[in-house]
Formats: structure tokens, sequence, C-alpha cells
């Protein structure tokens, strides 16, 4: 299928939108973004690549990388994992404490900062360099030797990650967290400011429509796991709004507060876009519209 008319068509049906919403202002480095931008792109399993709009330009990927570090987590330590962090939706913000205490260290699910404290932890682990194997893996999967660390973002990360450092040592009390906290927080935070365009997340989240397949044929995860990764996106992918985004757009997806949001239809392609305007969840505005286009106009959806 050709997807580039309706990528045309859903970039005009979303222009209203963009500019809309608030760029996140937790650190500088993202809060002077550029909010007009708007980018989307879609891969299908035979190596196409259709885009749109800023889909070319590389932005922050934030906690859209930690649907790739749990898919690694998986792949090299297997289901022990789940163990240490649950699956299910928080419907607390994505960096809150307050769970943490009355489920004995246990945060709720990979994709809110503390479950994903744990994961990272536990990659840390497994390779003994969590964020430079994440990178390689993001760098092959998009077939983009480029991608790189934002070193000012992960440097404001750091300034301003007294609460990242507050959940870790607080998992740590109850025994949660194997590694030394500030050498994990260092890799958290590189992770978060890993830097995508549109088409490099499109590409490297291939294999979650492939049921586990990587672009070179290999297999990371089996087909259950890739099942298990793409429900877990669907129920908690999109912070304490993960019902309205299955309700609205029907499939699994990650986003970030970069503005970014990587989305799966198992079997036919990725979807990726951003647009830096958040809505009060954290989701872009313009992005979680445009989804919804699609799967209004194509009917692809897990429903
Ligand atoms: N770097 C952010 C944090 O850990 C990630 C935020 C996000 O994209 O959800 O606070």
């Amino acid at each position: 299928m050709d997807y580039q008319p309706l990528l045309e068509q859903i970039a005009a049906d979303v222009a209203p939108l963009v500019g809309g919403g608030t760029p996140a202002e937790y650190i500088p480095a993202l809060a002077s973004v550029d909010p007009g931008q708007f980018g989307m792109a879609v891969a299908d399993l035979d190596g196409n690549v259709y885009g749109v709009g800023d889909w070319r330009v590389p932005f922050s990927a934030q906690s859209i990388t930690k649907v790739f570090a749990l898919a690694l987590a998986l792949a090299e330590g297997g289901d022990s994992l789940w163990e240490r962090v649950g699956r299910e939706p928080s419907g607390n913000p994505f960096n809150s404490l307050v769970q943490l205490e009355y489920e004995n260290g246990i945060p709720r699910n990979p994709f809110i900062n503390a479950g994903a404290l744990v994961v990272t932890d536990r990659l840390q682990t497994l390779t003994g360099d969590a964020s430079s194997e994440l990178l390689k893996f993001l760098q092959e999967e998009s077939g983009n030797p480029e991608l790189g660390f934002d070193a000012e973002v992960a440097a404001s990360e750091h300034e301003h990650g007294d609460r990242n450092a507050a959940l870790a040592h607080f998992m740590a009390s109850y025994g949660n967290i194997d590694n030394p906290v500030p050498a994990l927080l260092d890799h958290y935070f590189w992770q978060c400011s890993i830097e995508m365009s549109c088409a490099d997340l499109a590409r490297a989240a291939r294999f979650l429509a492939r049921h586990g397949l990587r672009t070179d044929g290999s297999r990371l995860l089996t087909r259950s796991e890739a099942k298990q990764v793409n429900a877990v996106m669907l129920t908690c992918g999109t912070y304490d709004a993960a019902g309205e985004f299955a309700y609205r757009v029907g499939l699994p997806g990650k986003s970030g507060v970069g503005g970014g949001i990587v989305a799966v239809v198992p079997g036919v392609c990725t979807l990726a876009v951003w647009s830096p305007g958040l809505d009060p969840h954290g989701n872009s505005v313009a992005g979680v519209a445009a989804l919804d286009r699609f799967t209004t106009l194509t009917g692809l959806s897990v429903f």
C-alpha cells in the first residue's frame, strides 16, 4: 500500500492543531523546541518508509526509548524481569512515587519512570553498558548509524533529576535495584536523551510489527513476547491517558515528553509521529490526533 497520499491528508487534517498544547518545560533543552513542527512516518514490513512534514528531523525520544529498553531486557534476560516490575496501568503521573511504598518497591509497569529504572537496572546487569547497548540496537534497527545521545539533554536531565534519583533510591531500599544508583541514573538519563526522527523510530520499532523479528531476520523476541510488549504499550504506553489513547487510536503506542509517539499495527506497519506541543497528560496533541486520523481513515487498528 502507498501510504503517501494518506499521510499528506492526515498532515493537512491536523495542521490546525500543530502548535497547540505546551512543549515539556521541566528542562530548558525541551522547553526551547519550536512547537510549530509536525512529522509523521509509516514503515511497512517490506522495508518501505513513507513520511510527511518534519519526519526526518531528530527530536528527543525520551520515554519512547523505554519500549526498546524493555524489549532488550526481555530478549537478554527473559521473563524473570516481571518479578521486579508489574504490567498494570498506574493511573498516576509518570514520575509518581506514591504507589511504590504500598507495593513494596515494585513499580506498576515498565513505562512509568520507576518501572523504566528497574528495566535499565536489569539491562545494565545483563550487558554492563545499558545505554550504549540500547543506542547500538537503535542504530542497527533504524539503519541509521548517526543516531546518538544529546549531551545537553542528558546533562539537563541530570541537573533536574531529583525525582528520578528519589525513585531509584526508594526502590533500592526495597532491594529492587542491583546497580549503584548514581551509575543507574547516568544510564537512564543517557537513554532518555537519545535523538531520533520519525523515520528512525518507525524503522526501529518494526520488530514489534514483525512479531519479534529484527530487520536482519534474526529473532529478538518470541512471538509471545512481542505480543506482550505490544499489550503493555496499549495499556500503559501513554502515561495516565492510556485508556483515552486506546479509545481514540486503538493501537499499542508509546509516547515521550519530547512530543514523539511510536505506534504498532501488528503484522502490517509501524507509525511514528512527532509534534512538541503536549496535552496535560504529556502526550503530543497533534500526534495523538494524527494517529487517530490514521486508524479512522484506514480501519487499521487492533480492534
Ligand atoms: N526524561 C524524563 C524523565 O525521566 C522522561 C519523561 C518522559 O518522556 O516521559 O523524567
